[in-house]
């Protein structure tokens, strides 16, 4: 159903047969939409329902219609640490990434980064990837979690069992693509089914590159060093290419 109009909702807004609207999502689809009493949408939940829902009379409340089978997710668990570069970059990277499917943005503060986003910074990042999610059709919407410094985000991931691979722009280290085609981590893939899903994880280092003690620190906690190609990609750019490559792979069921 695709033309009609998708709005993310809270799951808790939705009892029974009935959406409660916000006051927010009241504007939006009755005065920025011109959607009216009868008219319909599609409320995504967040969390992989979507429902073709009916504004009522009130227009503060929609009448689910039915549920919709949709499935527009990957068949992984992506996460993305990106140290934050400096100005607007990160807005981009988070609407970027959800737009690529990724499942968790863990915004890392790291020895180069200048960054220090502001709660309000951090709300906004979180409302981008929710209109990012809105308009890819994803059926999630990615969790932006709260900075951190990048050694407590590395010591993190070893609680997930991940494939974890950290981008470095210099030096004679295999390319992401043959990383992934590797045999076994392709048919640990195919072994698995939802809900039980890979997890991968990228790490993106700010405009100054990552120290050398942050290397060494993820190294010593088992990710694997990685190229993007023989070009210096912006801060930006870089987690961009690495998602695309670990989407195409998967999506693709690319067998070796
Ligand atoms: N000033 C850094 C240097 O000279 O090494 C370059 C940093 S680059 C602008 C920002 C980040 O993007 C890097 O830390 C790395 O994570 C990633 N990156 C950029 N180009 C890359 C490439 N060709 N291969 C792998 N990672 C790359």
């Amino acid at each position: 159903m695709p033309e009609l109009q998708r709005l993310v909702v809270a799951p808790t807004q939705c009892q029974k047969q009935q959406i409660f609207l916000t006051e927010a999502q009241q504007h939006y689809l009755c005065r920025v939409l011109r959607l009216g009493a009868g008219n319909r949408f599609i409320a995504m939940d967040g969390q992989g329902g979507w429902y073709v829902s009916e504004i009522e009379a009130s227009l503060t409340t929609a009448t689910i219609i039915e549920s919709l089978y949709v499935q527009t997710e990957l068949p992984i668990a992506l996460t993305l640490m990106a140290a934050m570069p400096k100005g607007s970059g990160f807005e981009q990277i988070v609407s970027q990434a959800t737009e690529l499917g990724v499942s968790c943005i863990l915004p890392l503060k790291s020895d180069r980064t200048l960054l220090n986003p502001s709660p309000r910074k951090l709300e906004r990042w979180r409302r981008l990837a929710q209109e990012a999610a809105e308009q890819s059709e994803r059926q999630v919407v990615p969790t932006i979690l709260d900075p951190v410094n990048f050694t407590t985000a590395i010591e993190q991931t070893k609680t997930l069992d991940a494939y974890c691979y950290i981008c470095v722009a210099r030096g004679e280290v295999p390319h992401l693509l043959s990383c992934l085609l590797d045999r076994d981590l392709l048919s640990k893939t195919a072994q698995l089914s939802p809900p039980q899903l890979l997890s991968v994880v990228i790490a993106t280092g700010p405009e100054g590159g990552w120290s050398d003690a942050e290397v060494k620190f993820a190294k010593a906690a088992q990710f694997q060093m990685v190229s993007l190609g023989s070009r210096i990609l912006r801060a930006v750019t870089a987690p961009i290419v690495a998602l695309s490559l670990v989407a195409s792979v998967f999506e693709n069921k690319i067998c070796v």
